[in-house]
Parts: structure tokens; sequence; C-alpha cells
């Protein structure tokens, strides 16, 4: 058994490149194994999200604290608070993020490869739309 204190887990920022706002990554737990499963927690102050992506094989977001947005290339949008999971399928274009008010803190799960970054920025507009 592996136990890793709340207090002990050292949160990075995440990059720029990839992120609107002040992100951090923290709790990262990645065994090296074929499942290739990768699980962290993602702290998003007001106003932070992720720029457009998908994820090779799906992703299931688990909200902790706060209210995620969660948002489709097709419009779909949801507004998912602590203790809710959402599922995006592989390869579905979206973005998550904190509401402009307060932060946010989810944890990501995934498997089978990177998140891959489809090189856009969501707009104020975009985000906006709530
Ligand atoms: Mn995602």
């Amino acid at each position: 058994m592996q136990h890793q204190p709340g207090d002990d887990v050292v949160w990075s920022a995440a990059p720029e490149d990839w992120f609107t706002g002040r992100a951090r990554f923290g709790g990262q737990y990645e065994p090296a194994h074929e499942a290739d499963l990768n699980v962290l927690g993602v702290s998003f102050e007001p106003g932070a999200r992720t720029d457009w992506h998908t994820h090779p094989a799906g992703q299931v977001i688990y909200v902790l604290e706060g209210t995620a947005l969660v948002q489709t290339e097709d419009g779909d949008r949801v507004e998912a608070g602590p203790g809710d999971t959402v599922h995006s399928p592989a390869g579905e274009v979206h973005w998550h993020g904190a509401t402009s008010d307060a932060p946010m803190i989810h944890l990501s799960i995934t498997y089978g490869g990177a998140t891959e970054w489809v090189g856009r920025k969501v707009t104020d507009k975009e985000y906006g739309d709530q």
C-alpha cells in the first residue's frame, strides 16, 4: 500500500500553452504498466480553463470542489458540482474549467495516452456563453 497524504501533494503550474488562466496539477498517479492509467487532480482558479482538446480513450472527470464547466465543440455544455462525474468519449473535442466566480478542483481519470491538444484556446466569447 502506498499512502500519499494530501498535505504532501506537490501542485505544479499547468502549461500556459494549453490553459487560459491559472491552473495546477497535483496528486498524479502514473503506474508503469500497459493499462497506462493516468489519475491526477487539476485545480483551476476562477475563470481558468483548458484549451480545446481530446483524449484518445476518453476521460472521466470527478468534481471535488466548485462547479466544473464542460463544453463540447457542438455546443453541449454542463455544469457539474462536487460528487458529479462527466464522461467525455474518445476523440470528442471539449474543454473544461472553473466558473468565473469560484475556483474548481476535479480529478481527471484517463488511459490510453496523452491528451491531444487541437491548437485552439477557448475564447472569452466561448467561455462566456454560460
Ligand atoms: Mn478533457
